[in-house]
């Protein structure tokens, strides 16, 4: 994912870029004023889906805690890895070259 993407979310038009947020250990960001979320484009498989969906899920939630979207965000990832549903599509993803 090297353009932005348009994508819609909780009935809103989102713009996902493929950009490192500042801070340090930072891989993602949901900002509402703009929205845009962003991806830090070294991120490569089930850790690129686990913050895309993360991200994701602040967007559609914008009253949830940190918590809440944290955990929503790895145990999805994992039950979806576990009944197989990902992990064909998330070990093709490649990263990007930034
Ligand atoms: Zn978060």
């Amino acid at each position: 994912m090297s353009e932005p993407v348009k994508v819609q979310l909780n009935g809103i038009d989102w713009t996902v870029i493929s950009k490192k947020p500042r801070g340090k250990g930072h891989i993602g960001k949901c900002d509402w004023e703009k929205r845009e979320l962003w991806i830090a484009p070294s991120l490569a498989g089930i850790q690129r889906f686990e913050c895309v969906l993360h991200e994701g899920l602040h967007a559609q939630m914008p009253d949830a805690s940190e918590e809440a979207v944290e955990r929503m965000g790895v145990e999805l990832t994992e039950l979806l890895r576990a009944c197989g549903a990902i992990c064909s599509a998330a070990e093709s993803i490649q990263p990007s070259e930034n």
